[in-house]
């Protein structure tokens, strides 16, 4: 299929942010592609126009029921001046599983993919040139028809916006610390844990409140059910290094599959290490952390690519991991991924879309 998105420019171009002080998702770019589904007629009329607000009605289904859903991945801008996009078809694959656990209809995976290249395409001079800068792109669908009747909606807007971000830490990367849950859930058997939905990050905002008021970062999240087994990090997917063997938790329906962590499965299989997606309780996280073997915890996703953890706390318990610093395979793998990405490493795996 040859899409042909038509283009709306702005008047009023604003001006580009300071590289040097760029944060996560406060900056968006001129432009922002939209489409509409409506019932009986299918996904329409995908166009790019000036990035702006919206008019909904206050009746909107998306304000009372929550029937939305998003995604997240980066473009980068290499020395030559190419634009990479990081495994894209793996973001419209995992739209479509989440949209059918919203009832949202299904989006053509490669239109998904045209249309983040199209809007990408026009606001390029936003991408950020700068070492660990980068344009996160942030696809997602509104259920947008006005009615307060529960059932799923009949009319849905699909839009894309830009956002050119700074490194996630300042400082490099820095260790984060860990608060281990064990009053809220984030996700059951059964319910939308392995969808990318807003709902479970209105759900996680309290514990994540939780943790900060423990001067933790972050949440380590355990199962819905016993609250024993380890299985996400905040916002990302969490990877265990004890005695030598990798532990990530499997994709039953409450993880969500991180294009990250799929990522770094395939890279670690490729160097020879033995990694493992099996259910790991935190009592053996604490058991390992305390006989010295807990050599690494590091959570994957899209924003900071690998970010390595350098303290648990449970309940009254606390351990220090790789005495705080980051551990040499979080290390390896972010070079490597981030070098993938960036275009400055070869890409042997065929990760990377020119845009
Ligand atoms: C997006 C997300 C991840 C990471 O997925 P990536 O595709 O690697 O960015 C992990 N956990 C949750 C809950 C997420 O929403």
């Amino acid at each position: 299929m040859n899409y042909n998105f038509p283009v709306t420019k702005t008047d009023n171009p604003k001006a580009k942010p300071n590289p040097d002080t760029l944060k996560f998702g406060a900056v968006f770019t001129d432009h922002m592609f939209i489409m509409e589904y409506t019932e009986g007629k299918g996904w329409h009329d995908g166009k790019i126009v000036p990035y702006g607000p919206l008019a909904l009605e206050p009746a909107t289904v998306v304000f009372h029921y929550a029937q939305e859903m998003f995604e997240g991945l980066k473009a980068y801008k290499t020395s030559e001046g190419k634009v990479l996009l990081f495994r894209p078809d793996m973001n419209a694959k995992r739209t479509n599983s989440t949209n059918e656990r919203m009832c949202i209809p299904q989006l053509d995976e490669e239109l998904f993919v045209e249309a983040v290249k199209a809007v990408v395409n026009v606001d390029k001079d936003w991408i950020p040139e700068k070492e660990g800068t980068s344009l996160y792109i942030r696809p997602f669908i509104i259920a947008d028809e006005p009615f307060l009747g529960v059932r799923a909606s009949n009319h849905y807007l699909f839009i894309v916006i830009l956002c050119p971000v700074g490194p996630y830490y300042a400082g490099g990367l820095t260790p984060t610390k860990l608060l281990v849950e064990d009053e809220y859930v984030r996700a059951v058997p059964g319910g939308t844990g392995f969808a990318k939905v807003g709902g479970n990050y209105a759900a996680a905002l309290k514990a994540q409140e939780k943790a900060h008021s423990k001067g933790c970062e972050q949440v380590l999240w355990l199962d819905g059910v016993e609250r024993k087994y380890v299985e996400e990090i905040g916002t990302s997917n969490a990877f265990f290094k004890i005695d030598g063997e990798i532990v990530t938790a499997p994709l039953g329906g409450t993880i969500l599959p991180g294009i990250t962590r799929n990522s770094v499965i395939a890279l670690l299989e490729k160097w020879g290490y033995k990694v493992s997606q099996k259910r790991l309780s935190i009592d053996d996280v604490f058991a390992a952390g305390k006989s010295g073997k807990l050599n690494e915890v590091f959570a994957t996703g899209t924003a900071a690519v690998i970010s390595p953890v350098g303290e648990l706390t449970w309940k009254d318990q606390k351990i220090a991991i790789n005495n705080g610093e980051i551990g040499e395979l979080s290390q390896k793998l972010y070079d490597e991924l981030y070098g993938i990405q960036t275009g400055k490493l070869e890409d042997t795996m065929g990760w990377t879309t020119e845009v």
